[in-house]
């Protein structure tokens, strides 16, 4: 249990959960293919950014839901509420997106699907 925590606080913090040192992320939106400490692939395979990208609806999604919500219970105008909300889902999507995808790769590697080569 401690483990898991552990690694999926550190790509949290976009590090490589192999060696805990190497940085994901080379810029805001690109991610490396290697990690630049141990060498081992991120995403192994096509089609794996789909797991941070289910990551990043579901949280955008909850932002919804809790705008959904205010909209119904407090007194401020819809339109307000409408548009304060979209614009917190866009850039939390913006925001997230690395944490997201990072977070994906930590579950990936908890579950052997990320691994070193030999
Ligand atoms: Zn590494």
């Amino acid at each position: 249990m401690v483990r898991i925590i552990r690694v999926l606080w550190l790509t949290l913090f976009l590090r490589c959960p192999a060696c805990q040192r190497g940085h994901m992320f080379r810029s805001m939106f690109r991610m490396n293919v290697r990690c630049p400490v141990c060498g081992v692939i991120f995403e192994r395979d096509h089609g794996e950014i789909t797991g941070g990208m289910a990551i990043n609806t579901v949280m955008v999604l909850s932002i919804a839901i809790v705008g959904a919500v205010l909209s119904v219970t407090t007194t401020y105008p819809t339109w307000l509420i409408i548009g304060a909300t979209a614009l917190v889902m866009t850039s939390a999507s913006v925001l997230f997106y690395r944490h997201a995808r990072a977070l994906w790769i930590g579950i990936l590697y908890l579950t052997g699907s990320m691994f070193e080569d030999v």
